[in-house]
């Protein structure tokens, strides 16, 4: 049996009066007052948004948007760019299949859909890169249909205002479901902004600012004063570790490079050459042994760097002399190379 109280019509009117009234301004945002004039959102750059918020908070991505827009202003020019293109201008912002997928659909969509985005969440769900809470966002931001849209914010927030005992992740569908019961269908695209606002700037994980939240009078976890006991989760593994080498080598004038396979974690992405990442480290001898020229290599330090799945230890070694064949980076346009934050680590300590 439902016993859940029968809150949702006054959930609705709360999160769409405090979003009219305090809702972010964003520059991909169409602000309530403004829809409700006929100004209607860019699905290109609400999309281009949207996947760079992945895991990624506004302020880090926001720059990023604005040079994906003023470099490629429409999804043709996006989808004609060269990809290494596409994965230079997203050096920086991590989790890198979001980039090829981004170029993948662009072409996609400029191939199979005349440069159009599909109009619903379910022809979205077929995009590559577009999982379903970005379909949900995008169907619901830009074509108002009424979707719901289900995010990690969102999932803290549901799982306080009902008191949600089931751990994450398996609670996932069971939060959806209550989300599910909320979203309003009459204004879809400001409900999902709302319901992500209320996430991001109020029931923060931390310190959530419930004097400030238009859902207080309605949360169980508020009113059983253990907010942050939410949501519940399994405990966490620890991270397993790797340990791998990589050489910087220069000639005094640029840095020897190389291409990663396009498939797998940094696919495509540029690095400096290096060992395979192994469970175990092994001896030095070892790691030289696999350098990319028998030089006198010099230690210059040891780089950490935390993926999803593992932490990774990453020995820089470095050397100067003439380049053998490869990819040779100029010293002072590194930036112009998509070298993921690891390597920008490494190449640093390996400049010291
Ligand atoms: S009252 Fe506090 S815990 Fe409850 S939804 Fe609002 S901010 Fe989150």
């Amino acid at each position: 049996m439902n016993n859940r109280p029968h809150d949702a019509p006054a959930l609705r009117v709360a999160l769409l009066d405090w979003y009219d009234a305090s809702g972010r301004t964003l520059p991909w945002r169409i602000r309530p007052e403004d829809r409700a004039s006929g100004v209607v959102a860019n699905p290109y750059a609400v999309w281009l948004s949207e996947i760079m918020l992945q895991q990624t908070t506004v302020p880090h991505a926001t720059p990023y948007w604005e040079k994906f827009l003023a470099e490629f202003p429409t999804v043709e020019t996006l989808a004609d760019a060269p990809r290494d293109r596409v994965l230079t201008l997203w050096a920086g912002l991590g989790y890198y299949a979001r980039a090829r997928n981004l170029h993948k659909c662009a072409q996609i969509i400029r191939d199979e859909h005349d440069g159009v985005f599909p109009g619903s969440e379910a022809a979205l769900l077929k995009l590559p890169g577009i999982g379903p809470y970005t379909a949900a966002a995008i169907a619901a931001i830009c074509y108002g249909e009424a979707t719901n849209v289900v995010d990690g914010n969102v999932e803290r927030v549901i799982s306080r205002l009902r008191a949600v005992q089931t751990p994450l992740p398996p609670a996932k569908a069971e939060i959806n479901a209550l989300a599910g019961e909320i979203a309003s269908p009459e204004r879809p695209a400001d409900y999902a902004q709302a319901i992500m606002d209320l996430g991001a700037t109020i029931c923060r994980p931390k310190n959530p600012d419930c004097e400030a939240c238009p859902w207080q009078a309605h949360c169980a976890a508020y009113t059983a004063g253990n907010m942050t006991d939410y949501p519940k989760k399994l405990p966490k593994k620890k991270l397993p570790t790797r340990y791998g080498a990589v050489f910087y080598l220069t000639d005094g004038e640029a840095l020897l490079l190389a291409r990663r396979p396009d498939k797998g974690l940094l696919g495509a992405m540029m690095e400096l050459p290096g060992t395979p990442w192994l469970v175990v480290a092994p001896d030095a001898a070892d790691w030289l042994s696999l350098a990319p020229a028998k030089l006198n290599w010099e230690e210059a330090g040891i780089v950490e760097h935390v993926f999803t799945h593992f932490r990774l230890f990453l020995t820089v070694y470095r050397a100067q002399s003439e380049l053998p064949e490869g990819i040779h980076a100029p010293l002072h346009d590194l930036k112009d190379f998509a070298l993921p934050s690891v390597m920008v680590k490494a190449a640093m300590v390996g400049k010291a």
